[in-house]
């Protein structure tokens, strides 16, 4: 298939030129075609969320494994009436609160939403992005876009079009490239058919920003523990996800002890043939001594963290990193966004240092 790639301004500024493309891209959508595009959090690759042919295109084009549900995005807080069984205070309440933003909530489903999009499930995730392409796009689409993050399963989600192209060109209609995203990491998501509500995957909307308006919210134990001996409750969240094609551990502890010990197994691993990656926050960066040594942002610039994660593990892909040692970081906030995606990454790999 050939692959269309379309460059929109960054700033989100969009002109007449740029609106005509969109509405091309759209039009594309609503034939059953899949378009990738930008939102705040990542990437996503779009398609008709009510039309269950193009559900299992983006299931192929992933490699996705068809139980794991798709979020359906929207643009205007009214079109989720027709997509759910009901709309309950609490939904309300956090849309104004949240919405657009980077916030899916998990309602019931109504007829309307095909079992192929919401991967056999009688609920639906529902998000509604700030993005102006992304709000734009869903319009021009009928409004009701099916998009996971625009990589290939398993993978590193993309914040960069540079990283779309390569896992899904040739697999998809088009990709809308709207430059560097502004968060990084997914949307949080919360269930709220459960009282009281539960977050199922962390994200920039803490649970501790949602408990302001709800009340109770609790959070899935699965986030931050592979040995709750439970299933996770978003059906995706059981994958193994994000991950660099290097072995990653994560070295937790006092930052000088963080330090030597991974320049210890740096020179060992490198002894034995290996090439060796560190995520390194800006504070530490020069005092290791590695292949590659990358830094994430400043321990201090939690959101800078967030933005450049995903872009160092498909970095040291790029580079031929063969094992990777990161610093650990504090799993509170948005912090334990973080941590949840970095402990994916590195199959729960470790080490914690007294
Ligand atoms: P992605 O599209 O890559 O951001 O992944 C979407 C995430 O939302 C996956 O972890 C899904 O399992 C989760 N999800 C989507 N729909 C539902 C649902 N109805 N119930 C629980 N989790 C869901
Ligand atoms: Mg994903």
């Amino acid at each position: 298939m050939d692959t269309e790639i379309i460059k929109i301004a960054d700033s989100g500024d969009l002109s007449e030129a740029d609106d005509a493309k969109l509405r091309a891209a759209g039009e594309i959508v609503r034939q059953g075609g899949l378009v990738a595009f930008p939102t705040e959090t990542v990437y996503g690759l779009g398609g008709d969320a009510l039309n269950k042919e193009s559900s299992h295109k983006i299931y192929a084009a992933k490699g996705r494994p068809s139980d794991n549900p798709l979020i359906v995005h929207i643009c205007e807080f009214e079109d989720i009436y027709p997509i759910v069984r009901e709309v309950p205070e609490d939904a309300k309440r956090i849309a104004q609160a949240f919405w657009p933003g980077p916030l899916t909530m998990i309602l019931p489903k109504s007829d309307k939403v095909p079992s192929e999009t919401t991967g056999g499930l009688d609920t639906v995730a529902v998000r509604m992005p700030a993005h102006p392409v992304a709000q734009r796009l869903i319009a021009y689409s009928g409004g009701y876009v099916a998009a996971p993050s625009a990589n290939t399963s398993g993978k590193p989600s993309p914040t960069v079009a540079k990283y779309v192209v390569e896992d899904m060109h040739g697999k998809i209609d088009v990709i809308i490239d709207g430059g560097e995203v502004g968060i990084g990491l997914e949307s949080t998501i919360i269930d709220l058919t459960v009282s009281p509500p539960m977050v199922l995957r962390p994200g920039y909307i803490t649970r501790e920003k949602l408990a302001e308006v709800l009340g109770q919210v609790e959070s899935d134990v699965t986030i931050l523990r592979e040995d709750s001996g439970q299933a996770p409750k978003a059906p995706g969240m059981k994958y193994r996800h994000y991950a660099p094609k290097g072995e990653l551990t994560i070295v937790q502890g006092e930052a000088r002890k963080v330090m030597e010990y991974i320049n210890d197994c740096s020179a060992e691993d490198r002894e034995a043939g290996q090439r060796v990656g560190v995520i390194a926050t800006a504070e530490m960066k020069e005092h290791y001594c590695a292949d590659v040594v990358k830094s994430v942002g400043s321990r201090k610039d939690e959101e800078s963290i967030a933005r450049h994660l995903y872009t160092i593990l498909r970095e040291f892909d790029d580079e031929g990193v063969t094992r990777i040692y990161s610093e650990g970081f504090v799993a509170e906030g948005f912090g334990q966004a973080i941590m949840n995606r970095l402990l994916k990454a590195a199959g729960h790999s470790v080490v914690e240092l007294k």
